[in-house]
C-alpha cells in the first residue's frame, strides 16, 4: 500500500507530495511542527499538541493555515487513508512560498501544511524499552527559543548523530553552566537514589514536551515525588535512574550516561512503572 500525504488541500501519494523548492521551509527552516503518537488508531493528546502548535506559530508570527477543527480533520484523514493503528502523525507548518528574501513576505503568503503517518513497531519499542538505552552528552549549542517547536533543528540533527557514532541513541544537551538541558528529541529525567524524580523547568531552555507535562499528572497520581530544578551529568551518573520523554517514546528508560552505567546498567522500576501507567492519562481522539 502506497503511503498517502496531505498537502496544500491534497492527498497524495507519497512519491508525488512535493512542495515548492521556494518554500521557505524548505529555504529557511521557517516553519513549525508537530509529532503525535497514534495507538489503536487514535490520536494520543491532540489538544496539547495543539494548543503548542498554535503558539509556536504565533510566535514566528506564521497565520494558522485553517481552522483548528479542519486540521483535527486532517489529522485524523491522513491516519486513516494510511492505516495507522500504532504510529506517529507529523504535521509541518511553514510561512509559505515566496522569492528567496529573508524578511517575511509582503504581502503574506499562505502558510504551506504538510502531514504524514507512518507505522511503528510496537514490541520492537517495547523490546527496546525493556532493555533501556544510552545516551551521551554533547555542549548545548541551538538558539534561546528551543521552547518553540521549530523545523530548524540542525543541533539536534548533529548532536544525534554524533551519539549514534558513539553507539548510543540520544544525546543529551549540557548549558555553560554545566546542567542537562534536554535530548536532541526528548526531555530528560533522573531519578535519585532517595526516589525523587527530577527534571528541568520548562520555561528554562527546553521544549516543553506534552509527554513531560502528562508524566508530571502520572507522578501526581502515583503520588512520586517530583523536584523541578536542573541537574548534571554528575547526579545523573550516580542516579538510580535515568529515562527520556517524547510522545514516540514514552518513558524510555536510560542504562548508561558517558559509557557509564546508571541504575546497574538495567532500566529502573520506577521508569518501567511509569510507562506502563502512562496512557491511562492521556486523552485520546
Ligand atoms: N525536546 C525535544 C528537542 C524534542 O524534539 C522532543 C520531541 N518532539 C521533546 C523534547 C519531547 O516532546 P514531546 O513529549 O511533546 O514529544
Amino acid at each position: 500500500m502506497s503511503r498517502i500525504a496531505y498537502v496544500n488541500g491534497q492527498y497524495r501519494p507519497m512519491r508525488d507530495a512535493v512542495v515548492n523548492i521556494e518554500d521557505r521551509g524548505y529555504q529557511f527552516s521557517d516553519g513549525i511542527y508537530e509529532v503525535c503518537e497514534i495507538r489503536g488508531g487514535r490520536i494520543v493528546d491532540m489538544p496539547r499538541h495543539l494548543a503548542r502548535l498554535q503558539r509556536s506559530l504565533s510566535e514566528l508570527r506564521i497565520a494558522m493555515p485553517m481552522p483548528l477543527a479542519s486540521l483535527e480533520v486532517v489529522i485524523h484523514e491522513v491516519v486513516r487513508r494510511n492505516r495507522v493503528n500504532y504510529g506517529i502523525v507529523y504535521l509541518q507548518i511553514s510561512r509559505g512560498v515566496a522569492r528567496r528574501d529573508h524578511a517575511f513576505p509582503s504581502p503574506a503568503v499562505r502558510p504551506s501544511v504538510v502531514v504524514t503517518a507512518r507505522s511503528l513497531n510496537l514490541e520492537k519499542n517495547e523490546a527496546t524499552a525493556s532493555h533501556g538505552i544510552k545516551v551521551i552528552t554533547t555542549a548545548e549549542n541551538r538558539w534561546p527559543r528551543v521552547d518553540i517547536k521549530s523545523i530548524s533543528l540542525l543541533p539536534n540533527v548533529l548532536a544525534k548523530q554524533q551519539a549514534r557514532e558513539q553507539g548510543a541513541y540520544e544525546a543529551w544537551f549540557v548549558d555553560r553552566d554545566g546542567f542537562v538541558t534536554e535530548g536532541a528529541s526528548s526531555n530528560a529525567w533522573i531519578i535519585t537514589k532517595d526516589g525523587i524524580v527530577v527534571t528541568r523547568s520548562a520555561d528554562a531552555g527546553i521544549l516543553p514536551g506534552i509527554t513531560r507535562t502528562v508524566l508530571t499528572e502520572v507522578l501526581a497520581a502515583l503520588q512520586i515525588r517530583l523536584e523541578v530544578r536542573p541537574f548534571t551529568p554528575q547526579e545523573a551518573y550516580e542516579a538510580a535512574e535515568a529515562f527520556v520523554t517524547a510522545c514516540s517514546q514514552i518513558v524510555m528508560p536510560v542504562v548508561a550516561i558517558d559509557g557509564k552505567p546508571v541504575g546497574g546498567g538495567q532500566p529502573g522500576p520506577i521508569a518501567l512503572k511509569l510507562r506502563q501507567h502512562f496512557h491511562q492519562f492521556s486523552a485520546f481522539s
